[in-house]
């Protein structure tokens, strides 16, 4: 039996550690008195562990076709087999899983629990600083605690949320042993705007169409509900735009947000939902521009639309000018702020960049330079989509890691 070290206790690390311990001694080491802290925060508490979509689609790394090599139909297929085995019964909302007892702290307990049964050693509050490599065998903190081991899985997670444990650690100790990293940024969070408007909206959610361009060129688009905020805007399909942003912004290219606030008027054209809303103003004759919108669009939103196309209030719609409806209009259909940054790693899901998946033999995650070294989870360049994906990605590449170590 060999012994191997599993730096970080999240999810792909207890997930690799079960597996890891049905033929090897294997010990966890965790900086945090608990494991699976980040587990515990996901999905609002709910933790939407997996989807049920598992196209490749939904994967990003800066290097696709190592991604590609990853995904086979036998891991997906184990993914569902190891949780129903652990005892957790999936709750699936349009093809996402949550556990049924919908509390994070399910999924936590039971990978815990697991790992303890299968006798794998869990050192708490042990922070690993150095790792050094001599006659093949790892030597963990080498100038303090000097423990030695025959394998190596890092499980460090990547830098997103700090307060769970993850705080970029593990890129320095994979950088150690000559791994590249590509450069870590913070994705599945917030869009930042410098638009004038901010503090007006600031609170409203709506359902609406919302479009990336760059350049002026579609990149994403996605309909599902927003946040407008008094720094910018949130929500699930903004953060799954927000991986695009800052690599832009640093080639200094544009990045407009179109919002569509009326996303069930889609096939609509100007003409006629001005059209419709002249027939709305010929029922509701005595209604001012307020009083007419305020039955279409949120209060506050409202407000924004009408001192962007500098309209008063008290105007009615069927004593403006043709250009002006236009514009009204437009506002409503095609709302435009500028992309100026994303909100910081402490506030983002996931990180894209990681340990450069060239390095890494994507079958079996282990290291390409070092024999006996393996890598996984967010610590690599991969980062999914909101809906399971970045769990998704915990669970297989620890499965991988656990199984061929
Ligand atoms: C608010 C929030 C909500 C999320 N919701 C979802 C969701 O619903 N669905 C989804 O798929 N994904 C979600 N994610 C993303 C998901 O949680 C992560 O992708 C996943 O946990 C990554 O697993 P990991 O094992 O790679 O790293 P982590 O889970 O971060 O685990 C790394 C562990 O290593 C420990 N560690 C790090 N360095 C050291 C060291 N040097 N010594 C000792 N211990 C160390 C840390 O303390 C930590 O426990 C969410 C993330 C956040 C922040």
């Amino acid at each position: 039996m060999a012994t191997v070290a599993i730096i970080g206790g999240g999810a792909s690390g207890l997930t690799a550690s079960i597996y890891a311990s049905k033929n090897h001694n294997v010990t966890i080491f965790e900086r945090n008195s608990v494991c699976g802290k980040k587990i515990t925060i996901t999905g609002n508490g709910k933790c939407n562990y997996w989807n049920e979509d598992q196209n490749l689609k939904h994967y990003h790394s800066s290097n696709p076709e190592g991604l590609k090599t990853f995904f086979d139909r036998n891991i997906q297929k184990e993914v569902e087999n190891f949780f129903t085995n652990l005892g957790i019964f999936p709750k699936i909302k349009n093809g996402y899983y949550y556990p049924y007892s919908m509390q994070a702290t399910s999924i936590r307990n039971t990978l815990v629990k697991k790992a303890t049964t299968n006798k794998v050693k869990i050192n708490y509050n042990f922070l690993v600083e150095e790792i050094k490599v001599e006659n093949q065998k790892f030597i963990i903190n080498p100038k303090k605690e000097h423990l030695v081991f025959d394998k190596l899985i890092l499980a460090c997670g990547s830098m997103a949320a700090k307060k769970t444990g993850s705080d970029g650690i593990g890129y320095q100790l994979a950088k150690s042993f000559g791994h590249t990293i590509v450069k870590p940024e913070p994705t599945l969070v917030q869009l930042v705007s410098d638009a004038p408007f901010l503090q007006d909206w600031h609170g409203v959610r709506c359902e609406s169409i919302v479009s990336l361009c760059i350049e002026e060129k579609l990149l994403h688009q996605e309909i599902g509900e927003i946040q407008l905020t008094n720094y910018g805007v949130s929500g699930i399909c903004i953060f799954n735009m927000s991986r695009y942003v800052k690599e832009n912004l640093r080639a200094k290219k544009k990045i407009i947000l179109h919002i569509d606030f009326l996303p069930d008027f889609q096939n609509k054209t100007y003409k006629e939902l001005i059209a419709w809303l002249d027939k709305r103003a010929k029922n509701l004759k005595e209604y001012s521009l307020e009083e007419m919108l305020e039955g279409i669009l949120p209060y506050k939103l409202l407000f924004v639309i009408l001192k962007e196309t500098h309209r008063k209030k008290e105007e009615q719609w069927l004593k403006l000018k043709e250009a002006e409806k236009i514009a009204l209009v437009k506002k409503l259909k095609d709302f435009t702020i500028p992309i100026i940054d994303t909100l910081d790693f402490e506030h983002a899901q996931a990180c894209r960049g990681g340990v450069s998946l060239t390095e890494i033999d994507m079958n079996t995650m282990e290291s390409k330079k070092i024999k006996n070294l393996y890598i996984l989870g967010e610590l690599l360049d991969v980062d999914g989509d909101c809906g399971g994906y970045n769990l998704g990605f915990a669970w297989m590449s620890g499965i991988k890691g656990g199984k061929n170590c």
